[in-house]
């Protein structure tokens, strides 16, 4: 698995590029902005992206899901709960920073237990509520992509709509900490971490 990380929009979140190198085939997680450095990375590593996964629906994470889709053909996807956010700028916050903004449609509802297959990549969906209702993290072989659901030394905001802050405690120890301590954690903002360090070390949990 190689993992290409690019901070992206005002709030600088994590758009992660993940590809097999075999097959070079690739997710694009959170095109939250710099539609145009993301569609250069995709393109100077020969990329063929099959799908963009939005962890949830917040425009920090989505703002580039058209011309990311436009760009590569790619198939949206996101948890139901969250699918409304795309379309409506006050639950994707777009409006209260001065911009509206609609994303495209989802061109596929992903659930907790799916898996996301990506050349020899598998990605399992974890439905992890809290920060959003339908917040998710993709978990794959030695890493985990967490979304504003954990980050390094931090979790998510509980106080924007939907949000709950026991919700998001309970979906970070039943999800999350019963990775491996090795596991490498991608969050949706700041560095990354890994499960282990985060299990010990982590204010909040
Ligand atoms: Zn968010
Ligand atoms: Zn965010």
């Amino acid at each position: 698995m190689q993992v290409k990380s690019l901070a992206v929009g005002s709030m600088m979140a994590n758009c992660y590029i993940v590809w097999c190198e075999e097959t070079k085939d690739a997710l694009v997680i959170d095109p939250g902005g710099d539609a145009s450095r993301i569609l250069a990375e995709i393109k100077k590593e020969g990329l063929k992206v099959k799908y963009i996964v939005n962890t949830h629906g917040h425009i920090d994470h989505i703002a580039a899901n058209y011309d990311v889709k436009e760009g590569t053909g790619a198939k949206l996807l996101i948890h139901p709960d969250d699918a409304p956010l795309l379309a409506h700028p006050d639950l994707n916050l777009s409006l209260y920073m001065g911009s509206p903004f609609q994303s495209p449609k989802a061109d596929m509802l992903i659930s907790d237990g799916e898996e996301i297959t990506i050349g020899n990549l598998r990605f399992e969906v974890l439905h992890t509520p809290g920060h959003t209702r339908g917040g998710v993290c993709l978990k794959t072989e030695g890493a985990i992509f967490t979304g504003d659901t954990l980050f390094a030394g931090s979790i998510g905001r509980t106080d924007f709509p939907g949000g709950s802050y026991k919700q998001l405690l309970d979906s970070i120890r039943s999800k999350i900490l019963p990775c491996d301590d090795s596991c490498v954690v991608y969050p949706g903002h700041g560095p990354a971490s890994t499960v282990g360090h985060e299990r010990v070390n982590n204010p909040f949990l």
